[in-house]
C-alpha cells in the first residue's frame, strides 16, 4: 500500500492514515489524523476562549448598564451560569483583564466600572 508522509509530524504513514481531501475522492491531505486532531483541539480551544472572552465582555457591559440591585444581580447570576460556575468566570476574567491590561488604551477601564458596578452594588 502506498504511503505518504506527513507534512506536520514528517513520519511515513499508510494513506489511510491520512484524511480525503473531499468525500469520494481519492485525493488526501498532506496531514496525518493525529495531527490533524492535534490541530483541531489548538483550534475549538482558541474559538472557546473567544467566545468566553466575548461573554465577559458582554456582561461586563451589562453590569456597567444596570440600574438597580436586582439587574446586576441577574447578570451575575446570567454569567455564573453562562460558565458553569463561578470558579470558571473568574478564571475567564482574570485572564481577560491581564489581557487588556497588556493592550492598554481604554480596554482595562471597562474591568474598573464592572468592579466598581458591583462594588457599589455590594455597598448597598
Ligand atoms: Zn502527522
Amino acid at each position: 500500500m502506498k504511503k505518504l508522509i506527513c507534512r506536520d509530524c514528517g513520519v511515513k504513514k499508510e494513506l489511510d492514515e491520512f484524511r480525503r481531501r473531499k468525500r469520494g475522492s481519492e485525493v488526501r491531505t498532506h496531514q496525518c489524523h493525529s495531527c490533524h486532531a492535534a490541530e483541531e483541539r489548538i483550534r475549538s480551544r482558541i474559538r472557546r476562549a473567544k467566545k468566553d472572552r466575548s461573554i465577559a465582555v458582554q456582561g461586563m457591559s451589562a453590569l456597567k448598564r444596570a440600574k438597580s440591585a436586582r439587574q446586576v444581580e441577574a447578570v451575575c447570576a446570567t454569567m455564573i451560569e453562562k460558565f458553569g460556575g463561578i470558579n470558571r468566570l473568574c478564571e475567564v476574567w482574570k485572564d481577560l483583564l491581564a489581557r487588556d491590561l497588556k493592550r492598554g488604551g481604554l480596554a482595562g477601564m471597562r474591568h474598573m466600572e464592572a468592579v466598581i458596578r458591583l462594588l457599589h452594588y455590594c455597598d448597598s
